[in-house]
């Protein structure tokens, strides 16, 4: 039985480790309320649940950015959006290059490559790109193509999945009831109505967040909950890294520990997902919170570097999961 003092609390996590059913809102919260010395158990009963019902591999990801910056919306933590000072211009990369950045993410052992965009959704000049970007990785690299690019019509869904694109990410960012305070050109509602098209044609669904934006501890445990009703293949977890010029660059990043108590109940509440470290990590937890994630119910990490902030080497991440004994998935794993 999981060690906590609360006896409903110990129950509900027994049951998550035993049926890899997710915990309930009221049981999220209790995890997301723990005190400082229950957070081991936590993270404990979430690397139980993640060994159990996904495994020891992780999967290895990189990402490169097709179209950086100058994206019309105002998501407030987003220092891409070109409606805020913050110092990140628009930049368009080549195909040589986005060939060229999928081969180094291989040679990691990343199976994953995606690629991202700033934008509202695609236009036709992005979807054309893709298609000639992916067919081009798809030539030369033995990887699985991601892709995201924002809010998409049923047309755009269907050209991606013709592309060969596996998988699709669209974060709804945080809790429905908190949306608006941090973004105002687009709804959270609109984001869900391009993951249901996702999920229905067959890619499969990535949709995560980021917490730190200035939810409650309550939102969190309402975003889990929304997130394990979508029940996405993977969901990748940020922390706000507060950027110099955008409207949250002053908000102070997350606790470690509440980082640690956030890691456990998602990963409780999304028993059988790839739960992905995303951006913010380094600043939020420093480099020992990968370790620590690692063992709390992480299984899928991003390598090298982030959209906008520069992240660990790649090596230093494959180093440890070697030392964790996790191995990297295999491609043929993913297919
Ligand atoms: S989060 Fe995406 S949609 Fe929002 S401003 Fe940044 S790039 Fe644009």
């Amino acid at each position: 039985m999981p060690d906590f003092r609360d006896p409903d609390l110990a129950s509900a996590v027994a049951d998550v480790i035993e049926t890899g059913t997710g915990l309930d809102e009221k049981a999220v919260l209790a995890i997301l309320r723990l005190p400082d010395d229950e957070i081991p158990a936590a993270l404990d009963a979430a690397h139980q649940v993640r060994m159990k019902w996904c495994g020891p591999e992780v999967e290895v990801e990189g990402i490169v950015s097709l179209k950086t910056g100058g994206c019309p919306e105002d998501c407030h933590f987003c220092s891409q959006s070109g409606l805020f000072t913050s110092p990140v211009r628009a930049v368009w990369l080549d195909i040589p290059a986005l060939v060229e950045a999928a081969k180094q993410t291989a040679a990691t052992g990343a199976t994953e490559f995606c690629i991202v965009a700033a934008v509202r959704g695609p236009d036709a000049r992005l979807m054309s790109q893709m298609r000639d970007g992916v067919k081009a990785i798809k030539e030369a690299v033995d990887i699985q193509v991601a892709a995201s690019l924002g809010m998409l019509s049923q047309e755009q869904v269907d050209e991606l999945v013709e592309m060969g694109v596996h998988r699709y990410n669209h974060n709804l960012e945080t809790a429905q009831s908190f949306f608006p305070n941090v973004v105002t050109t687009h709804t959270w509602e609109e984001r869900f109505e391009t993951l249901r098209m996702v999920r229905e044609s067959g890619m499969e669904v990535c949709c995560g967040g980021i917490l730190g934006l200035g939810e409650t501890i309550e939102q969190r445990a309402e975003f889990a909950m929304q997130l394990a009703e979508l029940d996405p293949h993977e969901v990748p977890l940020n922390f706000l890294n507060p950027r110099p010029g955008t409207p949250l660059a002053d908000n102070t990043v997350v606790d470690p520990r509440d980082a640690l108590r956030a890691i456990a109940a998602f990963r409780l509440t999304l028993p059988r997902t790839i739960l992905r470290f995303a951006g913010g990590r380094e600043i939020t937890l420093g480099d020992l919170g990968t370790r620590d994630g690692l063992l709390g119910g992480i299984n899928a990490v991003i390598v090298g570097n982030y959209l906008t902030t520069l992240g660990r080497p790649a090596t230093a991440d494959i180093d440890l999961l070697a030392e964790l004994k996790m191995p990297v998935k295999a491609l043929s794993a993913t297919l």
